[in-house]
């Protein structure tokens, strides 16, 4: 039998404190930190990423190291800022030993994690970076690659409404530089772009 179900945050602050005595699955051996989220818990966009690595584990917040400036660089080329317009997460808030990709067992164990922060952020739009995302939070298995860039929406709570778009992880993007046309990082970039057409629609209640 996995744990049992926490109980419900009633603010971040609150969740962020419980989150930091989480023992629920064996990441909690091995981390430095928790890390719960960096950002703007006011903003329309949320961005879930797979889970913290070395410097993330090391400072306690998420995407702050090559992959994290790289999603920051990206963010800004479509006029988001990282920390003003956006709420940046994982779908497990322990760092995987050896940067491995978290288990099915992981992710489920944080997942009430997750989904308290979506109800707490309420973000109208939801970036799922990366197949572990992808898997994480709509228990879709593969095609990250196929499923980029094509707009979801949430169907059961907490996602029910919101308006979600699986995207490249830029630790990927980070292996794959090139910029040519129909490349990875193109193809995110224009990805990005779309989300910003979706914001600027969202902003302007149309
Ligand atoms: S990864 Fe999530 S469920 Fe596992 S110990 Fe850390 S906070 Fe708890």
């Amino acid at each position: 039998m996995g744990p049992s179900t926490p109980a419900l945050s009633s603010s971040l602050e609150q969740l962020t404190e419980a989150c930091r005595g989480c023992r629920r699955c064996g990441l909690a051996d091995g981390r430095l930190h928790v890390v719960v989220s960096r950002g703007n818990p006011a903003a329309r966009l949320m961005v879930i990423g797979e889970g913290p690595g070395a410097q993330e584990d090391a400072s306690g917040l998420p995407f702050v190291g090559r992959a994290g400036q790289l999603l920051d660089q990206m963010l800004a080329s479509v006029a988001i800022d990282s920390n003003r317009d956006a709420y940046i997460c994982n779908v497990v808030k322990c760092r995987p030993p050896g940067n491995r990709k978290p288990t099915v067992l992981e992710i489920a164990a944080c997942r009430p994690w997750l989904e308290q922060q979506v109800r707490l952020v309420n973000p109208a739009v939801v970036l799922l970076a990366g197949a572990s995302a992808l898997e994480g939070v709509l228990g879709i298995k593969g095609g990250i690659t196929r499923l980029r860039g094509q707009w979801r929406q949430g169907e059961r709570d907490p996602l029910a409404g919101r308006w979600l778009m699986p995207i490249l992880h830029p630790s990927y993007l980070l292996r794959n530089p090139s910029r040519e046309q129909g490349s990875p990082k193109w193809l995110t970039w224009h990805d990005l772009q779309d989300v910003r057409r979706r914001l600027n629609q969202l902003e302007s209640g149309s």
